[in-house]
């Protein structure tokens, strides 16, 4: 009888604990798929850097690409397969690479649909114009520590390209364009090796990681930095790592000069000319450009948009209260800054866009925002476009009609420019990339 129930309870535990384990794996699959299918109803399906292809051929479906992936829900398994359920919040770790146990994965650039521009660079970081250098995600090097060590390597290649008795001379060794990773890490190695130089950036030290989403965990590698010494990171707040970014800029005695985006970089008389678009220009011997591939935010070119309420960037909401704000746009970044500005005290808080309807969006944002225009916090105005920018009002025209509002305060979500054009303009040559390493 014993030997029954025995015979009994293994044979159910055979069948039993194989099916909960393939329902298990069932229920992720259809989770991963859905969230896959979202992406492409949201138009969010186009990794924006480097990104994992995955060969279903080769892939066993160990899973092992979804564990190592730092980000949650960029990678996921469907069917037994590994795939990327959600691209464009990949930014490029390139973990699920190194774990994959059957080399099922390469690291590409662009997909088919679309291209993405790789300069083409000497191992000096050098481009095919003499003298102008790239490093960082621009080159196609992206994530914090990579950025920051190629800035590094590259203010050293310049360094040694400068006849050190010239150093002297009035004009800079060096402008370096862009004060994120890269041009941090430039910045601290230029000063290292005494070259004379300034570093500018049409926002603020920080580059991309001002970007991030409030109280983002941002996961990166220990670095060696000049002057500061190991900076020993593994994961750290968004808002931690730009303190720190702050700190290692005092203790080296480093300045960006803020707000000028660079428009031009011509070469006249043996040394290059940097013009920004707010007036400035800087006389430089070699130019470091570090300016990412998230591009400038696009202007809305009205009436009124040079006065200084106007923004393109919003991270600290508690700063704009018992105002009239308009802010323009239809993606994320606009609706994330309109919910948080309407859960400020006093605000009164319209969000116009020019389309009839917000869509490719995520879809706790769309919740928020459907929340808070119910309620009356957010009035949103579809078919709008800004006309002008007055002092103490706006002027809109919503489907041919002209609306006025009472206004303080403009934040502006309208996309960015991609690098593209500057670098043509420059004359640097690059291969665009459709879903090749
Ligand atoms: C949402 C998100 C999350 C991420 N999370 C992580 C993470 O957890 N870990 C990680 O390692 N990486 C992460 N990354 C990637 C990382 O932020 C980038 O790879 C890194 O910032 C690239 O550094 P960079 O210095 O090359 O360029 P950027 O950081 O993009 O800096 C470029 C700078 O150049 C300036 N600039 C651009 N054009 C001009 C111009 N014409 N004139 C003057 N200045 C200009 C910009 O204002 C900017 O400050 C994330 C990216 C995103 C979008």
């Amino acid at each position: 009888m014993l030997e029954v129930l025995i015979y009994v309870v293994v044979g159910l535990l055979t069948i039993l604990v194989p099916a909960l384990y393939w329902l298990r794996e069932r229920r992720k699959s259809e989770k991963a798929a859905t969230t896959l299918k979202k992406a492409i109803e949201l138009g969010l399906d186009e990794p924006v850097s480097l990104h994992p292809v995955i060969d279903p051929n080769t892939c066993i479906g160990s899973g092992a690409c979804v564990r190592a992936c730092p980000e949650q829900d960029v990678l996921g398994l469907i069917n037994n397969r590994g795939a990327l359920i959600n691209p464009s919040r990949c930014i490029g770790h390139g973990m699920c690479h190194a774990a994959c146990p059957v080399e099922a994965i390469s690291l590409v650039f662009g997909t088919e649909k679309r291209g993405v521009d790789i300069p083409h660079l000497k191992g000096t970081f050098e481009t095919n114009v003499a003298g102008v250098y790239i490093a960082g995600e621009l080159g196609g090097m992206g994530l914090i520590r990579n950025a920051m060590t190629q800035g590094i390597q590259a203010a050293q290649f310049i360094a040694k390209s400068l006849d050190e008795k010239k150093r002297a001379e009035k004009v800079l060794d060096l402008v370096i364009v862009g004060a994120g990773p890269a041009g941090l890490g430039a910045a601290l190695a230029a000063r290292t090796e005494k070259i004379n130089f300034a570093i500018v950036d049409q926002e603020d030290l920080g580059g991309t990681v001002l970007t991030y989403p409030r109280r983002k965990l941002v996961m990166t590698r220990p670095v060696d930095l000049p002057i500061y010494g190991k900076l020993k990171l593994r994961e750290v707040q968004k808002e931690k790592l730009l303190e720190l970014f702050s700190e290692i800029f005092s203790v080296a005695d480093l300045k960006v000069h803020a707000g000028q985006k660079v428009e031009t970089v011509e070469k006249t008389n043996g040394h290059f000319t940097v013009t920004t678009a707010q007036g400035e220009t800087f006389e430089a011997k070699r130019v470091l450009l570090a300016i990412g591939r998230r591009g400038s935010p696009r202007k809305l070119g009205c009436p009124g948009e040079k006065a200084s309420k106007v923004a393109y960037r919003m991270l600290n909401p508690e700063k704009y209260h018992d105002l009239n704000i308009l802010v323009v746009g239809g993606g994320d970044s606009a609706v994330e800054a309109a919910v948080a500005l309407s859960d400020v005290e006093g605000n009164t808080v319209h969000l116009s866009y020019r389309r009839d309807r917000i869509f490719r969006i995520k879809e706790g944002n769309k919740d928020r925002l459907d929340k808070a225009v119910e309620s009356g916090k957010i009035e949103l105005i579809l078919l709008s476009e800004v006309k002008e920018i007055l002092d103490d009002a706006v002027i809109l025209d919503k489907a041919g009609e002209t609306v006025t509002l009472p206004n303080d305060q403009v934040f502006i979500f309208a996309g960015g420019e991609l690098p593209t054009a500057f670098l043509e303009r420059v004359g640097v040559q690059f291969t665009r990339k459709f879903g090749e390493s």
